[in-house]
């Protein structure tokens, strides 16, 4: 990896949405996710069949463990000597806070599904409007903003849960792990700003259409309380500099 291109890990720190990403230019991994796109293209192959994404994650693996051995053996470290891990007494499954993401993001698969359903008709009936009345065009711009909302919401909705479980998990592994803590806040950090970004959206929402309103106003409680448990559980998320974003 060129150092002075791409910044070291900065992968892990982000909400892997490439497509809006402002240092794409700067990540390694969505070079070599080009680089895998323009392979298959170049070869006739479709890069997002499943055949082919399996095979690429499978060829990635051998190269980590390549990397892993090669590792060991120059610090001597002899892998199947390793103990086994213990089983863990703390499991983030059972954690309130990620109970609540999970309840999070079950509520809104159910909003959006109503959402879309909206945003489709609304775009219908705007469509037919302009035929008859051009100066409605101007409508368009509001829809269009009401859909980049729903893509905020359908993006994190997801990837919130998924950065609470991280968080959690690294947590219970501060003791035993230098980088855990850091980890922690760093996931943490990602969720909130999906959560901030989420509410943005809801908010936006709930000002557009008075029959979403009880249904947004019910994710905004929903996910306000995951920004509370957030701060409570991961208060260094706040000062945590991510690599690139944050610099
Ligand atoms: S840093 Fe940006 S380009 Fe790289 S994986 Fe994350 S979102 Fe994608």
């Amino acid at each position: 990896m060129k150092e002075d291109k791409y910044i070291p890990g900065i992968y892990n720190y982000c909400d892997r949405w490439c497509e809006r990403c402002p240092l794409r230019r700067r990540c390694f991994l969505y070079a070599k996710e080009q680089k895998r796109i323009a392979r298959h293209k170049a070869r006739g192959e479709d890069p997002y069949d499943w055949k082919y994404i399996i095979q690429d994650v499978k060829e990635n693996f051998d190269e980590t463990l390549k990397l892993l051995h090669k590792f060991a053996e120059e610090k001597g470290i002899d892998l199947s000597a390793l103990p086994e891990e213990k089983h863990k007494d703390y499991e983030p499954d059972d954690h309130p806070l990620m109970k609540a993401a999970s309840d999070y993001l079950k509520m809104a698969q159910k909003f959006l599904e109503k959402l879309r359903q909206t945003i489709q008709a609304e775009g219908i009936d705007l469509a037919k409007t302009v035929e008859i009345i051009p100066s409605a065009k101007s409508n368009i711009g509001t829809l269009r903003k009401i859909a980049a909302n729903y893509e905020v919401i359908c993006w994190y909705h997801t990837l919130i849960p998924v950065k609470i479980h991280r968080a959690l998990q690294s947590k219970m592994e501060i003791n035993k792990d230098e980088f855990a803590q850091s980890d922690a806040d760093a996931s943490a950090k990602i969720a909130y700003i999906g959560i901030m970004k989420s509410m943005n959206a809801l908010k936006a929402i709930y000002n557009w259409n008075e029959d979403l309103q009880d249904g947004a106003l019910v994710l905004l409680v929903a996910i306000d309380k995951l920004r509370r448990g957030v701060d409570k559980e991961f208060p260094g998320h706040h000062t945590f500099k991510r690599p690139g974003f944050d610099d």
